[in-house]
């Protein structure tokens, strides 16, 4: 007998025949002699319907209002499978994050839990039934209603199976697992059997939106495996875990990011300190830069380009503009017209030529690179956003079909 905690996601819930679906996975679940602790998110569109009725009221909501809120909708759904589990004759009772345990810091709408005391939801264990936790939501120290940010529930669900030492964590979701690739646009992509929390969470931030960031970076950290799985085709999903077998795979996938822009800085002066003081405007405003690239200096001169989150670009320009006296002025110009394309994988460490056999693939399909960077497990490049698909199909039909 094992403790299996399973999760489930808005579409998995989204109407009453999804929610019987459930119940069926979770009542077998039970049969097969395990216990069995649910998490489970707000039905279908609840959560951004609920954004759009507090935008109504309010173009400035109170983050606290906000969190009160978005917390209703997991409310619903865990009362409405607890009764579904019941119907079925399964013993199951629902309770809310803070009934479970969630503890959490105080930042509203991006909480991070803090501690989780498990005495509630292993108590209703110990009485046999199933206990149907609500995702996405804590409690923070002065007793307020805290949420987790969105799609947090996975990261609920994490949480509680490293704090009940869950022998499983199973992610059912309404795909069947990760993929090498976009299935919707790369119809060759094929389907994941295991992949490291690594690559995972190269994965995930290039686009790969299965699993929620933080949800990895959580089961990394106590090393807690997860089953990406579907909850309407019960065949075998992805594992994600800390080792996985290769099987010959130097490339678990290739992901497309469209939310990138580059921004240029030209002609700045070729002096000590500049980066420091062009990158620390962009600090202030808290803007992440991930690809940053310098040219060598000529007559005094050089030129930066970086790339930043495509919503941060006017932010961005607009800090570098008011702050140009600071470090010497210079062109600013901004190209939202770009896309990042990147290979992720674990065995590309130990193999030459990873590289050139992407770039081979580019240049097949004439395609122009503006940027590269590498790290250990990933290889990305910047190029336009219109030759982004015909980019990853490319690469795709090089490393892995
Ligand atoms: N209901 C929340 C959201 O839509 C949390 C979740 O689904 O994981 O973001
Ligand atoms: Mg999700």
């Amino acid at each position: 007998m094992a403790l299996i905690v399973q999760k489930f996601g808005g579409t998995s819930v989204k109407d009453r025949s999804r929610i019987f679906n459930v119940a069926r996975i979770i009542m077998n679940t039970r049969n097969a002699g395990h216990d069995v602790v649910v998490v489970v998110s707000a039905q279908g569109d609840t959560t951004d319907d609920l954004i759009a009725k507090a935008a109504e009221i309010s173009s400035s909501p109170s983050r606290r209002e906000m969190d009160m809120l978005l917390a209703s909708g997991e409310q619903i759904s865990i009362a409405l499978l607890a009764m579904a589990l019941q119907e079925l004759g399964v013993s199951a009772v629902s309770l809310t994050g803070w009934q479970a345990g969630f503890n959490t810091d105080r930042a509203y709408s991006r909480a991070r839990i803090k501690r989780m005391d498990t005495e509630r939801v292993e108590s209703e264990l110990a009485r046999n039934r199933v206990v149907v936790v609500a995702g996405f939501q804590g409690l923070n120290r002065s007793d307020d209603i805290t949420t987790l940010g969105r799609g947090g529930s996975d990261t609920s669900a994490v949480a509680l199976a490293a704090a009940l030492h869950a022998d499983r964590c199973q992610i059912y979701t309404d795909v069947e697992g990760v993929y090498t690739a976009d299935p919707r646009k790369i119809p060759k992509a094929t389907k994941l059997k295991e992949i490291t929390f690594d690559e995972m969470l190269e994965l995930a931030s290039l686009g790969a939106q299965v699993l929620n960031n933080r949800s990895v970076e959580l089961a990394k950290k106590y090393n807690v495996e997860l089953e990406v799985i579907s909850s309407i085709n019960p065949v075998p999903g992805t594992v994600v875990k800390e080792e996985a077998n290769v099987e010959g795979m130097l490339i678990k996938g290739v992901a497309k990011d469209s939310d990138v822009a580059v921004i240029s800085v030209k002609n700045v002066p070729d002096v000590p300190g500049m980066s420091f003081k062009v990158f620390s405007l962009l600090a202030q405003r808290n803007i992440n830069v991930d690809i940053i690239l310098q040219s060598s200096g000529a007559e005094g001169k050089k030129d930066l380009s970086f790339t930043v989150p495509l919503g941060d670009a006017e932010s961005a320009v607009a800090a570098l503009q008011n702050g140009a006296s600071r470090f010497g002025g210079g062109e600013i110009s901004v190209d939202k017209n770009c896309a990042k394309v990147s290979i992720v994988g674990a065995g590309m460490q130990s193999h030459s030529g990873v590289a050139s056999t992407m770039f081979e693939a580019l240049f097949s399909q004439n395609i122009n690179i503006k940027m590269i960077s590498t790290s250990e497990i990933k290889i990305s490049v910047i190029i336009d956003e219109q030759d982004a698909d015909k980019a990853v199909a490319a690469i795709h039909d090089a490393f892995i079909n």
